[in-house]
């Protein structure tokens, strides 16, 4: 397929979203965010099968493997119009953004022709099984196990926060296939299904009030033999190409969606005059100049092809977005003044409030701001290890 005019593509975004974003998903508007990913949850799915049977999803995936392998420019142009237009939160994003990118680098044909399409058609929804109550940032501690037994994979053992798992149907679980390895190498990346005895999810109440993420206990959980990414025992090196993932690129649609919370803070401020305080007004001022620096570093990855990040890029990207989120978060608040202080009948908070609260999550997950700090330190500048 050509690829169309970027003037031409954004104004087909736009118009197709003030198309749909209207009667029955126009209540979606800005739904689904941080804090508030309880609301509309079925119509948010529809909306994903909606987005998914229009060609919204997968736009950079080549075609061959059913997306519309277009430049990484014209995503940008997508996730910019998406956040201004306040669609909703996705719910498909994990699969979108995180294991559809991994079966790329790491799976079979297979693979691809069995997983991508329910992921482009907004049909299957993926949480991403990779935390353990004993492995976080230490991620090589993961003590699940899966054994191969009989010509299927049976797995033991308990995720924690894992993001979606209520809404999931399938999840990417890293588990200790080999007990007897070195620990790095004795484990396998698993694709198993969500919707079976040996799985019981347990939301996890946040800050928030709500449950963005879930315990997961895996009792004699199944897995098809075949549905291994990668070989047993090489789960790391896909688990790590995921994690690249996450935080290099598909950060960007996230980071799209400040620019709106950014004028939302501003506005506030404007509305209640605590922009005449000086140490908001410089505070504000600073927000600016970082939404800015965000929007030239993407910029930059722009001229690469395919966006790719390099080096330590994706981790100084985590850092700096995490701590202008959270720092933003802290604004919203002070701009509120006293108001921020109460919570609404019934625990309701305001999007000030969602947005200090959500925010603190921002410098943990993903890795948190200190790991990120011993990557760029051990890997970018080549300072000494830090002694384990
Ligand atoms: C909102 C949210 C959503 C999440 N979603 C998912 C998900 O979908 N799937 C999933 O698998 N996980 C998910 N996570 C988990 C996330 O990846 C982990 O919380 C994160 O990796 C940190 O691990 P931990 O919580 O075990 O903390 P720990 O690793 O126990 O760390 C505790 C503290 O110690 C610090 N620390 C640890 N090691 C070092 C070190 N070597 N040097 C310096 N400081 C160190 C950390 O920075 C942190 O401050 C999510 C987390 C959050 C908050």
């Amino acid at each position: 397929m050509p690829v169309p005019d970027e003037e031409a593509f954004r104004a087909e975004v736009r118009g197709w979203l003030a198309a749909n974003l209207a009667g029955d998903f126009a209540p979606l508007v800005g739904s689904g965010g941080p804090g508030r990913e309880h609301e509309f949850v079925p119509e948010r799915m529809a909306w994903e099968r909606l987005l998914g049977d229009s060609g919204w999803i997968g736009l950079g995936w080549p075609e061959a493997d059913g997306g519309r392998g277009l430049p990484w420019g014209h995503e940008v142009i997508f996730y910019e119009e998406y956040a201004r237009a306040g669609a909703p939160a996705r719910v498909g994003h994990i699969g979108e953004q995180l294991l559809g990118p991994t079966l790329l680098m790491f799976g079979t044909t297979e693979q691809r022709g069995r997983f991508l399409p329910g992921i482009l058609a907004g049909t299957e929804l993926w949480c991403q099984g990779y935390s353990e109550p004993g492995a976080g940032s230490d991620l090589a501690a993961v003590s699940t196990r899966a054994r191969l037994e009989a010509g299927q994979w049976h797995l033991d053992g308990q995720k924690v926060w894992t993001s979606l798992a209520q809404f999931a149907d399938w999840c990417f679980v890293l588990a200790r296939s080999d007990p007897a390895a070195e620990r790095h190498r004795g484990l396998s990346y698993l694709l198993v299904p969500m919707r079976q005895p040996g799985v019981d999810v347990r939301p996890i109440v946040q800050l928030t009030g709500t449950s963005e993420f879930n315990e997961v206990f895996f009792d004699d959980a199944r897995a098809a033999a075949a549905d291994i990414v990668g070989a047993p025992g090489d789960g790391w090196r896909v688990a790590m190409g995921t994690l690249a993932v996450e935080r290099g690129v598909s950060t960007l649609g996230q980071q799209l969606g400040f620019q709106r919370e950014f004028e939302a803070v501003l506005a506030t401020a404007r509305a209640t005059g605590a922009i005449d305080d000086p140490d908001i007004g410089a505070r504000i001022v600073e927000a600016w100049a970082g939404l800015e620096v965000m929007r030239y570093t993407a910029l930059a990855m722009l001229e690469r092809p395919a966006g790719a990040a390099q080096g330590t890029e994706p981790n100084v990207n985590k850092l700096i977005w995490a701590q202008w989120h959270q720092r933003l978060g802290e604004l919203a608040v002070d701009v509120a003044g006293a108001a921020a202080t109460l919570a609404g009948p019934g625990y309701g908070l305001d999007n000030a409030q969602r947005l200090f609260l959500y925010t603190r999550a921002d410098t943990i997950y993903g890795g948190s701001n200190e790991i990120q700090r011993n990557l760029i330190a051990e890997r970018g500048l080549g300072l000494p290890r830090e002694p384990r």
